[in-house]
């Protein structure tokens, strides 16, 4: 497995990519089948690694290929040397690796590798699977990124910034109360969510402070279009157990307002990761940050998840307005009705998406949120 021998085909443990493996009911599986929803290279990308146990991969040392974040991932490298690890935090120039087996090491980035980069503005990214050459002290230099899935990203002067890439499922946690639930801010991070190409969860936290019946409505209209919809309370306890089954083994990231009980939630779901709860003023019913860059921690249970304690809402919203329907499930499936090809669906006459919700086949609630969203709102 020497450098040269550039065209050989090197058989590799890889650890496989782990996605969500307790699928509770139907309705998640729309997520999969729906072909407008994922293209076949990235379907590729976040089916092919499903499962706990490990398998052989053949990877051909070749060029620099380049992956659907326009990465360029594949340079060559010696195997015989370098090991796989994963990128638990980024800083600055330096990030932090863990091995498989739970070592950690700080870790450059080769030359090369930054010179590949085009698009991006850090060539590691936190969850990124990557090669690196250990040295001594637990240091190391990274040799190359593995292709990613499930990406959040932003882009800022028309290049992507990659927030977290390899992720599995966004935990869009929000509150009975407490702040009050925020609908629309849901519609908004399962966009993020369905353009990154990760699963959501929507998980209802505080629901000790309300009747559970009154949220039934809403969580109907999710579960319908095929989210999964959790109530949990982090004070109480309440499906705590649910949620942890659901985010073992699998890269999660939580997102929310601040207040919601993110912190609280993560607590209660793994006790030893002891993150800071901020107290809700009484004034502005909003929690504080209380640390400042996001992080991959591991569950004692098998999985990770990334801390994003200055992540709000708006930061992962990256969508141009003109997309905005293709990311409304409920919605897409009335266009077809539409008179104009390029019906809004907001001003326009004989449009399907209006009359379905004027017949109550769509919730005008979400019919409202397509619209302030589609506004730019
Ligand atoms: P974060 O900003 O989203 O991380 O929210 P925190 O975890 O800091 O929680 C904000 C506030 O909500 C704290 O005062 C928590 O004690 C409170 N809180 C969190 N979870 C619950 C819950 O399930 N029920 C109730 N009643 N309060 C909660
Ligand atoms: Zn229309």
């Amino acid at each position: 497995m020497s450098d040269k021998r550039k065209k050989e085909k090197i058989r590799t443990e890889f650890r496989k990519n782990r996605t969500p493996r307790r699928r509770q009911s139907d309705l998640t599986r729309e997520y999969h089948v729906d072909p407008d929803q994922q293209d076949e290279s990235v379907r590729k990308e976040s089916v092919t690694g499903k499962g706990a146990q490990t398998r052989k991969r053949t990877v051909v040392g070749d060029a620099a290929a380049v992956d659907e974040t326009g990465l360029a991932v594949h340079p060559d490298v010696d195997l015989t040397v370098c090991q796989l690890g994963r990128v638990l935090a980024v800083h600055g120039l330096t990030s932090t690796l863990e091995t498989d087996e739970g070592i950690l090491y700080s870790c450059a980035t080769r030359r090369l590798l930054k010179t590949l980069m085009t698009e991006q503005r850090h060539v590691v990214a936190v969850g990124d699977r990557v090669w690196f050459r250990p040295q001594q002290d637990n240091s190391g230099i990274i040799e190359r990124v593995e292709p990613r899935y499930g990406v959040l990203s932003r882009t800022s002067r028309g290049r992507q910034h990659v927030i977290v890439a390899n992720i599995d499922q966004l935990i869009i946690v929000t509150s009975a109360a407490e702040p009050n639930l925020k609908p629309h801010l849901i519609d908004r991070l399962l966009i993020s969510a369905e353009k990154g190409r990760v699963q959501p969860v929507i998980c209802i936290n505080k629901i000790d402070l309300v009747a559970a019946a009154d949220l039934q409505p809403l969580a109907g209209v999710y579960g319908q279009m095929g989210y999964p919809v959790i109530f949990v309370s982090a004070a109480c306890g309440t499906n705590i157990e649910t949620m942890r089954r659901r985010i073992t083994d699998c890269q999660s990231v939580f997102t929310g307002q601040s207040g919601v009980g993110k912190s609280s939630l993560l607590n209660a779901l793994a006790p030893d990761l002891d993150l800071r709860v901020a107290a809700v003023s009484s004034n502005t019913q909003k929690g504080r940050h209380t640390t400042t860059h996001s992080q991959l921690i591991r569950l004692a249970g098998g999985g990770y998840v990334v801390d994003t304690p200055g992540m709000r809402q708006f930061e992962l919203w990256d969508v141009d307005r003109n997309e905005v329907a293709n990311f409304f499930r409920d919605l897409r499936s009335y266009v077809h009705n539409c008179r104009f090809p390029n019906c809004t669906h907001t001003h326009e006459l004989d449009c399907g998406v209006k009359d379905a919700v004027a017949d109550g086949h769509m919730d005008a609630r979400r019919y409202e949120s397509y619209c302030q969203l589609a506004a730019g709102e």
